[in-house]
């Protein structure tokens, strides 16, 4: 971007703080710590300066919320890979964002010395998302236990795995980008590729609801389909997913987010509590589109997506975010 072009204001957050349990002692894993965080957006807000109006920028709210779910989300060994992933997140999160600066202060690290603070600090633009895709192939840096995740077993071989993931009620923006962070960060789990977001017509609930924001992942994971299956509901319970009839939940009703394995490796189980392929994967297309975008030459159970997504009754309501109405 040229120096002529480039957006000079910036929006700050400073000071926000949580408990978070990132650290490599396993003392800081169980115990956690308080971490404190500052962002600096570089947004161009001319068009609000002039409108006044909240839709014309970038909400800090949001903001706010994704910080606040990335310090208290799954832990990370650095606070390195925590300001990495707080970076990305928030430039996946709005595109308006044209680069944002992400400082991880942690003033309770376990230093023997007398010291006020340590802090890293992240600067990414949108050409690091674009420019660094290897970045999203690394390694999971997290280690240690990742809360409610079952231990149990030796890590098998890893497998790829397609997650779809939705949400139409609260910030699904970021709620979407939040719980691809909660999945980067979770021990055992890679993601590998992610569609661009799509906006869909609700299907099979009720009509009334409001459309969908739905995007497709690939992970590799060492997680069993089980655990993988535990690991995305308790995601989906920290976003706030209310779950049976008792709590209000309607069937195919709306939701802050759903996060469904779509096929795990070529893996076929029919168990009461999963079904992979997901059952109804293969006649959905907010599923099936953006998984084609993502990866042209997918396959569900021996099939091109593509074609089984121009078969779908709502191939035509998917549109991508960015160009939807
Ligand atoms: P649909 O499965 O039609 O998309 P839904 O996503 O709204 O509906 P949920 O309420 O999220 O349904 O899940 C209901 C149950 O489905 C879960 O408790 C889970 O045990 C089970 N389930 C079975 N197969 C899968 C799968 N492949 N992915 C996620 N959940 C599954
Ligand atoms: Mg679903
Ligand atoms: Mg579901």
């Amino acid at each position: 971007m040229s120096s002529r072009s480039r957006p000079r204001d910036s929006i700050r957050l400073t000071g926000l703080t949580a408990t978070g349990h990132h650290g490599v002692f396993d003392f800081e894993k169980r115990e956690g710590q308080t971490f404190r965080v500052d962002v600096e957006l570089t947004v161009d807000f001319r068009a609000a300066g002039r409108s006044d109006d909240l839709a014309d920028t970038v909400s800090y709210v949001e903001i706010a919320e994704l910080v606040q779910a990335g310090i208290t989300g799954a832990p990370f060994d650095l606070i390195e890979a925590l300001a990495e992933h707080l970076a990305r997140a928030i430039l996946r999160s709005d595109e308006r964002i044209a680069a944002t600066e992400v400082t991880v202060h942690k003033p309770q690290a376990p230093l023997p010395q007398s010291f006020q603070d340590v802090s890293v600090t992240a600067r990414r633009d949108r050409a690091d998302l674009l420019a660094d895709p290897a970045a999203e192939l690394a390694p999971n840096p997290a280690a240690g236990q990742t809360p409610g995740q079952d231990p149990a077993g030796a890590p098998g071989p890893e497998v790829a795995a397609v997650l779809a993931l939705g949400s139409n009620l609260g910030e699904s923006a970021v709620t979407l980008a939040s719980a691809v962070t909660a999945l980067e960060g979770t021990q055992r789990v890679r993601v590998l590729k992610q569609s661009p977001v799509a906006r869909t017509s609700p299907v099979g609930g009720p009509a009334d609801q409001p459309d969908f924001l739905n995007q497709v992942i690939e992970i590799a994971t060492t997680l069993s389909p089980q655990e993988l299956l535990r690991r995305t509901q308790a995601i989906e319970a920290e976003h706030h997913r209310a779950r049976g009839a008792e709590n209000g939940e309607i069937r195919w009703g709306p939701r802050t987010l759903d996060i469904d394995i779509i096929s795990y490796g070529q893996a076929r189980i029919s168990s009461e509590t999963l079904q992979v392929p997901h059952p109804r994967a293969a006649q959905r297309g907010f599923v099936l589109v953006p998984w084609t975008w993502m990866d042209p030459q997918a396959h569900l159970a021996g099939r091109p997506v593509a074609e089984l997504a121009r078969d779908t009754a709502d191939f035509d309501t998917v549109q991508p975010l960015e160009h939807a109405p």
